[in-house]
């Protein structure tokens, strides 16, 4: 959570996803996410708690590629493959695909908040001009009950994604790595990867919602023109570079999409957020769960779950920049 989100809305019945064959008829209609996820629904295990309460805005427009079967989750994947988009060549790169295949791109990760920033409450809470809006520099992010913080966890998720992603040759910077008393702020953030010229740019969260609140979603830009911001440019491949990181993501671990935002596609549209708002480069964010329900805390607080997130992060960047 690192930001001011929207407040909640009333709740919404829970959702009854479809299930066998249905998924067949309905791949090429809708998003990879989802599509991935009605599969993982026929193949996995059915327990999840659905009671669906805010749904913010949502945006299941263009149709992308049928994702295939999760794989098996009891395996650990390796790192520098992209391995969903039906074997596609790079047309776009000097390199052969593999090892070594994201040669002369850059990818800028933004691990969300930063550990300091709760020692520094009034640098964080300045206000800096978002284009559409004046927020808060950042925040201090949320954390578990007991305590295990939003920005040890991105900070580890973005070192096992810098890991995945510099194996197959990407130059990966960071907009912060704990190597700072506090931030950077949410336009100083953006402007890291405008500056980096970055390929793509992934934002690291994970969500301080209400518990029963569950499962990952990513934040896509709205179109956005007003002062400094405008994300007219980047709509459409923030778009595709978001689902696929949300199927990749939905792929190596299992999911679930978020439950109470963005009515099962695993897919937000915000135009709220400085990060996005004033971003030249293709960028999204990702909430890889909530920290306060117990069984998505159970995830995010294990190692070998963290592993498949970056793992799944990376699927959808190799694959965005592979074309
Ligand atoms: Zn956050």
């Amino acid at each position: 959570m690192s930001y001011v989100g929207p407040d909640f809305e009333p709740p919404r019945p829970p959702r009854h996803p479809l299930r066998g064959p249905l998924i067949v008829a309905v791949g090429a209609l809708v998003p990879g996410a989802l599509v991935g996820w009605l599969v993982w629904q026929a193949v996995g295990d059915s327990d999840e708690g659905r009671d669906g309460s805010a749904a913010a805005q949502t945006s299941a427009s263009a149709p992308s590629s049928v994702l295939p079967a999760p794989s098996d989750d009891g395996k650990e994947q390796t790192g520098g493959t992209a391995g969903q988009s039906g074997g596609d060549e790079d047309p776009g790169s000097s390199a052969p695909a593999g090892s070594g295949s994201l040669q002369g791109k850059v990818v800028v990760i933004d691990p969300g908040h930063n550990p300091g920033n709760f020692r520094h409450p009034s640098d964080i809470n300045r206000k800096v001009n978002i284009g559409t809006n004046w927020k808060e520099c950042d925040t201090t992010g949320t954390s578990t009950n007991a305590g295990y913080t939003e920005a040890e966890f991105t900070l580890d998720v973005s070192h096992r994604l810098r890991t995945i992603l510099k194996k197959a040759g990407a130059t990966v910077k960071f907009t912060q790595d704990g190597d700072r008393a506090w931030g950077p702020c949410v336009d100083e953030r953006a402007e890291i990867g405008n500056k980096a010229e970055a390929d793509a740019v992934v934002s690291i969260h994970a969500d301080g919602s209400a518990a029963g609140n569950r499962g990952f979603h990513v934040i896509l830009p709205g179109s956005v023109h007003s002062g400094a911001a405008d994300t007219r440019p980047i709509v459409a491949s923030s778009r595709d570079l978001g689902e696929r990181v949300a199927g990749g993501f939905l792929r190596t671990t299992g999911g679930p999409p978020s439950n109470y935002i963005g009515d099962g596609t695993g897919l937000d549209v915000r135009t709220d957020l400085g990060g996005l708002n004033l971003s030249t480069v293709p960028k999204v964010f990702i909430e890889c769960g909530n920290m306060r329900d117990t069984k998505d805390v159970s995830r995010l607080t294990s190692g070998a779950w963290r592993q498949k997130a970056a793992q799944g992060i990376s699927e959808g960047i190799v694959s965005f920049l592979r074309g």
